[in-house]
Parts: C-alpha cells; structure tokens; sequence
C-alpha cells in the first residue's frame, strides 16, 4: 500500500484495533466524539473471552483472535491483555440436552470437560443443587480493556497516527476521491478512506456520508455488581453462566457481578441500566444461586449492536468509493477485536485474505444492501 491517509470514525476497540494495525501502513487518525476513548460499549462489557457466545463463525473469529491475548505483539503493553478464568456453562435437568448440543459445537474451539453435579458444585459452590450438569473450559480470558485500547493507543502513536478525542462527526461530504469530515465545532479532516467504526452509531454515521444503513440494532444488555456472601473465596470462581441466555455471574474487584442477558432495543446513546432489568439481574441470581443481594453495589448498561444476521460487516462498502465498513460486533467485539483488524487490513490494503476458516462473504457488508462489497 502506498500510504493513503485513513479517517477512523470511533475510539472503541473496533476502529483502535484497525487502526494501531494500519498505522503502519498508511497516515492513520482516529476521531473519536468523547473526551476518552472506550466510553461506550468498549468499557462497559463483561470483558470475557470465551466460546458459548455467539455461533460458529463468531467461534471461529474468537479463535483466530486468541494468539494476540496471549502473546500481544512486542512493545504493546507491560501488563499481561487479560487473566486466566473458567467458563462454566451449566444446567438444570431439564437443560441437559441444551448443554449436549452446546458441548458438541464447541469441542472444536475449546478443551472441555463435561461435570455432573458435584463437579459443577465443585468449581462453583455458589449454584444452587438444580445446577447438575456443566461444561468447563479452564483456558478461558478475562480480557483486561483498559490495557487492550491503550495498547492499540501506543501503537498507534508509535507508528506516527493521531488519535483527536472530542471530535464528534456531524458532517461527511464527498468531492472528487476524497471524504471530508466536518465536527459539530467546524473543525475538518479530508482523507481518501474512511473506516466506519462508530459501534452503535454506525449506521447513523453511513447516513451522514449518504451511504445505505447496515440495519444495525442496538440492544442493551445490563451489569450489576453486588457483595458476595461471606466467607466465599472469590479466587478459582469461573464466570458461570446459564446454558440460555438467562443469566452470567462472575467474580468482579471483590464482589460478584451479574447479567440477566437482557436485549432491550436501544437507539444509540449513553445506555443507562433500566430498573426492571437491575432487579431481574438480582431476581435471576437469586432463583439460580444461593447467594442472596441484599444491596446492589454498581449497575450500568451498554449497547450490543448486531446486524440482521448477528454477524459482524467489515469492508467496502458497495454504494461507496472509499467508505469502510466495521461494524455489528455485537456481544463479542472484544474477543473478536485482532482477527477483525487483521481482516480489514487485508481489505484495505488489497492484501490476501488473512481468515481461511470464515468465508469473506459471510462478514461483507454487500450482504445487506444488495451486491456484494
Ligand atoms: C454489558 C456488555 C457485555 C459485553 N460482554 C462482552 C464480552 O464478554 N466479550 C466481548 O468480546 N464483548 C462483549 N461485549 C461487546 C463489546 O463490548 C462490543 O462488541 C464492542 O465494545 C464494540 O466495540 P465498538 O468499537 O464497535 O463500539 P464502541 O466501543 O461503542 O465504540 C464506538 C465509538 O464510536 C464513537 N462515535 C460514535 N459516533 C461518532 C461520531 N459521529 N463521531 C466520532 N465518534 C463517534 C463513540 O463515541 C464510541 O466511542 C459486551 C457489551 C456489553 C454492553
């Protein structure tokens, strides 16, 4: 690639993955609307690596991202992306062959070990005796963001790109090969690419630049922390999560906290939790755990964005020149977050495709809008 200059519409794990990874390539410069990066869905998520979430091709993508967590590229960060945690999905009896089918799809992925009930009970104790069969993946991550988009910060910077923070996109206008970017306050940026990386606000930003929305729906999913009972060790405790998408609990900076997996639809904003889902959060822990919440420590929300068919669009867009598309990361743009940058650079730099176990036109944002990408 010869080094064209490259806007990246959003500061969340999605445009500062690409970008720390294009940076090296072309003149780079990430602009993000608020005054720090991560604020939205990026720094509010349960921050798990783990295979139970999405399908096969979210599987596989979580796979192709794991070498990067483990061993993060030289230079990127002096703390470790994440710490080793058990994923425990378990059920009731009348869940067992839910848990078998999961078990089947995810033996590819990951070393499990199937438990009956005094195994589950084993790894973790806080289940109530319903909870009789389990599968374990002792190999999983708990990601850490903050060191994940700091690194991508660094990297970013070191390879001479720019991140402007308080920049919000209000305007995009196209004249001859070039995108300009215009912010609520006049300032501009002119650049022949744009890459479209503004999570929730994806489609809203494509409108901006006239080019045909993806669907994207935003879906709020609540967290809620809380004490855990005394005399628990909450070192060893896996995130423990129902074989539907009922409830996650995991160990959080001394207490526990929990999701019922909720997806209210969302416009893009600042999610806020709502009340009804905060106390289905303690609801649902109560009626699977034996822990009671007596009082809730923190609670917030964040919007998982999905396309139509839950898998993520990355790529050009067709009605376009030069108009990016990475959006529709859903629950799992974290653990997805390298293999996702590594296949939009292959894309922008004309490069061979970088993913031999998920079919391109799976992820084309062409598959929305008619034609592919
Ligand atoms: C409760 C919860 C739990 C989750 N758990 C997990 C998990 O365990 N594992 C996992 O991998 N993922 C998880 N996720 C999903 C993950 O957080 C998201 O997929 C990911 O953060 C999406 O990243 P993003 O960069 O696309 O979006 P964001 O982080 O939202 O970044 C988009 C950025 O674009 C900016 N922007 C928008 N419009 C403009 C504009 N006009 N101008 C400039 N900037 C703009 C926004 O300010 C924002 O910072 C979870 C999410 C939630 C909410």
């Amino acid at each position: 690639m010869t080094g064209p200059d490259i806007l990246v519409i959003g500061g969340g794990i999605a445009g500062l993955s690409a970008a720390s990874a294009l940076a090296s390539r072309a003149r780079v410069i990430v602009l993000e609307a608020e005054e720090q990066i991560g604020f939205h869905s990026s720094g509010r998520s349960a921050t798990m690596l783990h295979y139970a979430l999405g399908d096969r091709l979210v599987r596989a993508l979580t796979l192709a991202s794991r070498p990067f967590f483990d061993d993060p590229p030289a230079g990127f960060t002096d703390t470790p992306l994440g710490q080793r945690m058990p994923v425990l999905v378990h059920g009731r009896e009348d869940e067992r062959a839910a848990l078998d089918e999961l078990e089947a799809e995810l033996n590819a992925f990951a070393t499990l070990e199937r438990l009956d009930s005094a195994g589950v009970r084993d790894l973790c104790p806080l289940l109530r005796e319903d909870a009789v069969h389990g599968i374990a993946d002792r190999d999983s991550i708990r990601l850490d963001p903050h060191a994940l988009l700091q690194g991508h910060v660094r990297q970013l910077k070191r390879s001479g790109g720019r991140l402007v923070t308080g920049f919000r996109v209000a305007e995009i206008i196209r004249s001859g090969r070039e995108w300009t970017v215009a912010s609520e306050q006049g300032e501009r940026f002119t650049a022949s690419i744009i890459v479209n990386a503004a999570g929730s606000w994806a489609d809203v930003v494509a409108a901006m630049a006239g080019v045909a929305p993806l669907g994207l729906e935003p879906k709020r999913r609540t967290i809620i922390t809380f004490d855990a009972p005394a005399g628990i060790a909450l070192d060893g405790l896996p995130f423990a999560k129902t074989v539907g998408d009922e409830l996650y609990f995991a160990p959080e900076s001394g207490r526990l906290f929990a999701s019922p997996m909720d997806e209210g639809p969302s416009e893009p904003c600042d999610a806020q939790p709502d009340e009804y889902d905060v106390a289905l959060a303690a609801h649902r822990m109560e009626e699977r755990t034996t822990v009671r919440v007596e009082r809730i420590h923190s609670r917030w929300a964040g919007l998982r964005t999905f396309t139509p068919d839950r898998h993520p669009a990355v790529g050009f867009a067709s009605d376009a020149e030069g108009f990016f598309w990475l959006a529709g990361q859903g629950g799992f743009g974290l653990q997805t977050s390298p293999a996702m940058a590594k296949i939009a650079v292959s894309l922008i730099a004309g490069e061979p495709w970088p993913s031999p176990e998920v079919e391109p036109a799976a992820l084309s944002p062409g598959r929305f809008v008619g034609g592919a990408a």
